[in-house]
């Protein structure tokens, strides 16, 4: 296989992060011998200010993979199902069954999410009702109306984890906002990530809202010091950036936009995405197509059992090559 020069099959954010970022971090280089906020609580106190809501409502934790994981252990477990649909992050039945409930995938047609389905999935053992936000990875948006009516459908003892970690690369009037819905609504919960919009991947830092008694026992299962000062740190300098995170999300998707009407234009099947993410319906020559971006150094991802294919949205010149792929591909086909 040709070396990897587009790397598009992780997700990542293709901008570095922003320069009062870096310049938090190596502030906070030479304090890393102090004594540390264990449970990243400033940084939940910072969040919670922010997003207007009582502190105990609101948990910092190593990213938001870990924070699903802790959630799922808290308020799943053995003997209960947790509902979701499918194709979603991949993760999300490993982190179910590692909870020791059990994964119920919800597809919808054409690989969207049937809410309907999604409700008249759940039984009284279902304990957690699991969405993705926009979704990963079909890059599907749920508009506030849709969850509303899923949360009338569900009976009071379900709770409503909504994983938001794509949501500032959707449009803002487009997407539900999960923090405002568990404002009237405790059964909601949120969780959100650092790193995918604020590129801090590598510093594991994201945070769960939530009804005080749903965030208590996550917080109960936060490992101490598992969110580093510097990563507090530059998590605390990325919500102050946060003009500046949005523009860069916005160039993200206006580039995501021009992948997909080029892709349109070849005559691939791509839904519109909220995420820095397209999903290229290619049924069984999903490999296929995997392998001829390849030859061209572009990393782009088949998920497993899944109907298509996810290309993560990169710097213009890696969108470029995509296109120039992609064409070669379709006239190849033609
Ligand atoms: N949720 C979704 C939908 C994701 O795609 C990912 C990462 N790929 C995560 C959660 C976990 O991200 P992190 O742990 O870095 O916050």
């Amino acid at each position: 296989m040709a070396r990897i020069i587009h790397q598009l099959s992780l997700n990542e954010n293709c901008s570095p992060p922003l320069p009062g970022v870096v310049e938090a971090l190596s502030g906070a280089l030479d304090q890393v011998h102090l004594t540390l906020d264990a449970l990243a609580d400033g940084l939940a106190a910072d969040l919670a200010g922010r997003l207007g809501l009582d502190a105990g409502r609101v948990v910092a934790g190593a990213g938001s993979g870990a924070l699903l994981q802790q959630f799922l252990t808290a308020h799943a477990g053995a003997g209960t199902t947790v509902v979701h649909t499918w194709p979603s992050f991949e993760m999300y039945p490993l982190l179910i069954r590692n909870a020791l409930a059990e994964p119920v995938a919800v597809t919808g047609p054409d690989d969207r999410q049937d809410l309907a389905a999604v409700a008249a999935a759940v039984t009284p053992d279902t304990s957690v009702v699991l969405l993705c936000n926009p979704n990963n990875p079909t890059g599907e948006v749920l508009d506030a109306a849709r969850l509303r009516d899923l949360l009338d459908a569900l009976p009071p003892h379900v709770l409503v984890l909504v994983d938001e970690a794509y949501r500032e690369f959707a449009a803002p009037d487009a997407i539900a906002d999960a923090v405002e819905l568990h404002r009237t609504d405790d059964r909601v919960a949120v969780v959100r990530t650092f790193s995918k919009s604020h590129g801090l991947l590598g510093l594991r830092v994201g945070y769960l809202v939530g009804a005080a008694e749903v965030v208590a026992p996550v917080r109960r299962t936060t490992p101490f010091y598992r969110v580093p000062t510097i990563a507090q740190a530059a998590a605390v300098a990325a919500l102050k950036a946060e003009p500046e995170m949005r523009e860069q999300c916005e160039r993200v998707a206006a580039e995501r936009d021009r992948v997909r009407s080029g892709l349109l234009d070849l005559g691939f099947d791509v839904p519109p995405s909220g995420g820095n993410f397209l999903w290229l319906r290619l049924g069984a020559r999903n490999r296929e197509f995997v392998e001829h971006l390849a030859e061209d150094g572009i990393a782009v991802r088949a998920l497993a059992g899944g109907s298509g294919v996810r290309v993560s949205t990169g710097i213009p010149e890696a969108n470029d090559a995509v296109l120039r792929a992609a064409g070669r591909f379709a006239a190849g086909l033609a």
